[in-house]
């Protein structure tokens, strides 16, 4: 195995994707028993030879083996320095969000995640923390909302669940005219195989790893990478100063997740093109909205920072509220479920679901209505996926 006996982790340069997915982190040596596979590491504590004087390991909040081995694999994977794990994407939104202090100002994108949405407007807000939902797409509008106690930019791409496309590298470089805003990138949607926002110029790329990142819809995880050595620390200080430490049995799993990432994107991928191109054409379809074909407003962008996209779409019916329902309820291969990212197909509601807390005059300029469904495709025979959703739609105009 290239860079064995590194005992820091995988530096730069990387091998390629799937080489640095399966070997970082988990080179056999780190282990007296020479394990291919990393160990679940249940202790909680460690024995220290003299006070003080102990094997890199004192206490599991403050560090875990098994959590080291995610973190480094975590870490090349996305093409980055440091990799830290989170109990949850929330843990590590708030983590984040703790390196700022009261009369801070954070811009955001208006369509972000729903519960990203609600802890900024209904918890981060109390703490005299400031901040403005904008649409990135114009960036103009970052420009202008940018104040002299901003501090970061908190970027979506692409947001969920309408798809809208930032550029990273532009509003990047608009937040780096000013010293000390910070970007951070949500890439939850795109996983690091196609998308990798440190090289765009974010300071933080930042995923919820419940989705594609571990990907087996058994896992709840935040992930965050970073390049520089001193804003790893801050976070590394706050991950064990605050406590929101994900379990060893979810670090094995979500390291094992990530093996085959680069496969389950592949497949994600070629089944979402195809079911977004059956949906285009399709008589009961409004519009589709996915980021990997030319119909997409910001096609050209995403054509320009990622490599592919994922298997997220959402479409509009031509139906109402009711027929809407039917539709997701009449689905026997997608799941009617929230979430998304893993290995099997899962459709929602939107503005009954994921999004039920974001306010509902936001929901209507962002278009997320009535007969809007949000879909991630997975990775069944997508013959057996157009067909299920082929047989829904007509049960629900029928209905
Ligand atoms: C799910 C999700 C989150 C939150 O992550 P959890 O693991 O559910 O806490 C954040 N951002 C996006 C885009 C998500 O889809």
């Amino acid at each position: 195995m290239a860079n064995s006996g590194d005992k820091t982790g995988w530096l730069p340069p990387f091998k390629g994707f799937c080489t640095d997915a399966i070997h970082a982190g988990q080179d056999p040596e780190q282990w007296k028993s020479k394990l291919v596979v990393p160990a679940i590491t249940l202790a909680t504590t460690f024995k220290q030879e003299a006070p003080g004087e102990h094997s890199g390991y004192e206490y599991s909040r403050s560090g875990n083996p098994t959590r080291t081995c995610l973190e480094k694999c975590v870490a090349a994977v996305e093409g980055g320095k440091h990799g830290l794990a989170f109990s949850s994407g929330l843990a590590a939104t708030q983590t984040i969000i703790n390196l700022l202090k009261a009369g801070d100002h954070v811009v955001t994108t208006d369509d972000v995640y729903g519960g990203t949405n609600r802890y900024f407007r209904r918890v981060a807000s109390k703490f005299n923390l400031e901040f403005s939902f904008v649409d990135f797409t114009d960036l103009g509008n970052v420009e202008k909302a940018i104040k002299s106690n901003t501090k970061l930019l908190w970027v979506e791409t692409p947001t969920n669940p309408t798809m809208k496309i930032t550029d990273v590298r532009a509003v990047s470089e608009i937040a780096h005219r000013h010293e000390d805003i910070l970007v951070v990138v949500d890439n939850t949607f795109m996983s690091s195989y196609f998308q990798r926002p440190l090289s765009l110029g974010a300071d933080i790329s930042y995923h919820s790893a419940t989705k594609y990142m571990n990907g087996h819809t058994d896992v709840v995880m935040g992930l965050i990478i970073v390049n520089d050595d001193e804003l790893r620390d801050k976070l590394y200080f706050l991950q064990y100063a605050t406590g929101p430490t994900p379990s060893p049995f979810d670090c094995y799993m979500a390291n094992r997740g990530l093996k085959t990432l680069a496969l389950r994107m592949e497949r994600h991928q070629q089944n979402a093109i195809e079911v977004a191109k059956f949906l285009e054409k399709h008589p009961l379809v409004e519009k589709v909205k996915y980021a990997g074909l030319p119909s997409h407003p910001q096609y050209e962008i995403m054509q320009k920072q990622a490599t592919g996209c994922s298997g997220m779409l959402c479409f509009w019916m031509k139906g109402n509220l009711q027929q809407t329902k039917k539709f997701l309820s009449s689905m026997k291969i997608f799941i009617l479920a929230e979430s998304l990212g893993g290995f099997d197909s899962l459709a929602e509601h939107p503005a009954i679901m994921t999004h039920a807390s974001v306010p509902p005059e936001q929901r209507a300029q962002l278009g997320i209505g009535d007969n809007f469904v949000r879909l991630s495709v997975g990775l069944e025979d997508v013959k057996d996926l157009i067909e299920d959703i082929d047989q829904a739609l007509k049960i629900a105009v029928s209905s």
